[in-house]
């Protein structure tokens, strides 16, 4: 059985070394290096090679090797062949860490006190208890519900949004485009945690902008096409979003000398706010190889009717 990897090689060094210790009888390589393309049967990667029916005409199934598949042409892909998303520890906890901390970092206005402290000026800010601050997030997958569990430990008032109707524990939970409005008038600050499909892309514009409450907070950590950078922009200028913190944007790498860089009012991280940690992602492959040999679901089955 062969597996090849095709990702950041440093990480992908990590994954070799765990295969040849857990896993000896597959056959593991690191792009390019392939061995035998006809019997590659499974792939893990960021980006596909192009023409890769061509490439291993024995392929059975292509692993993300991050949380999200949109990087992936579905169209280019053969209809039957499976594609399972990256659900793994070790992205939850980066997840979590990163968005507690542009949560609390907005809510203890800290973009304020930055400014101040450029400007040589002491002026405290009277400081609003966690349960009087309303943090939304868009998306309640694996992602959105662990943010918001360790959310609701700070005693944030929480609600999520999603597509289906979900029940989480200590958060108001909004369903479908009809129920967005009452989401977002209810939401100080904004995160999204949604995929990047058709439904999502360009959904964080200036009409969603208009219906949060004056001067709200926005952490973008889903996918950058998500944004619509001018509309960001204008409502920013005029008050309407108090401070945004992104960590994706598009393209990446932000080009030199793009207004997002030096906006006072953005913060700006290069898709760092998680990362798939090779230790529990192989683990998690591994399971998912063995379930697959033994004809169970694989954790992470990408749905490609829904896109995600
Ligand atoms: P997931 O488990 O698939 O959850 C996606 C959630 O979004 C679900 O609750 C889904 O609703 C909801 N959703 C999808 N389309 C929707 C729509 N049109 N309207 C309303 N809700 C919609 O995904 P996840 O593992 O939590 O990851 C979410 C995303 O985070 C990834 O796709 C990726 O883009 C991003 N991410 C970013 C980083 C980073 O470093 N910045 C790292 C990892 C992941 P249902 O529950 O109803 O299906």
């Amino acid at each position: 059985m062969a597996f090849v990897y095709k990702s950041d090689p440093v990480r992908g060094a990590v994954w070799a070394r765990l295969f040849a210790e857990r896993a000896p009888q597959v056959a593991f390589h690191i792009w390019p290096e392939t061995g035998d393309p006809a019997a590659v049967r499974f792939l893990a990667a960021w980006i596909p090679p192009p023409d890769l029916t061509r490439l291993f005409p024995n392929l059975e199934v292509l692993f993300s090797a991050a949380a999200g598949i949109d990087q992936f042409d579905l169209a280019a892909l053969p209809p039957d062949l499976p594609i399972v998303r990256m659900i793994e520890p070790g992205i939850v906890r980066g997840m979590v860490e990163y968005v507690c901390w542009a949560v609390l970092g907005l809510h203890r206005d800290m973009p304020a006190y930055l400014r101040d402290q450029r400007a040589e000026a002491w002026t405290p800010l009277r400081v609003l208890p966690a349960a009087g601050r309303r943090v939304g997030v868009l998306g309640l997958g694996v992602l959105g519900c662990a943010v918001l569990e360790q959310l609701r430990g700070f005693g944030f008032d929480c609600a999520g949004w999603s597509r289906s109707r979900h029940d989480v524990a200590g958060a108001a939970c909004f369903a479908g485009q009809g129920e967005l409005p009452a989401f977002l008038a209810r939401t100080d600050i904004l995160v999204c945690l949604l995929p990047l499909t058709a439904d999502t892309r360009g959904m964080l514009d200036a009409r969603l902008f208009a219906g949060l409450p004056r001067g709200a907070g926005l952490v973008q950590v889903g996918r950058g096409p998500q944004l619509v950078e001018a509309d960001l922009r204008a409502a920013l200028d005029a008050g309407q979003l108090g401070h945004a913190i992104l960590d994706v944007c598009d393209p990446e790498p932000l080009p030199p000398g793009h207004w997002l860089w030096r906006h006072p009012k953005v913060w700006l991280t290069p898709h760092i706010a998680s990362m798939t940690q090779p230790e529990s992602a192989v683990e998690v492959v591994l399971e998912n190889l063995r379930r697959f040999e033994a004809g169970e679901p694989m954790v992470g089955l990408v749905d490609r009717g829904r896109g995600y």
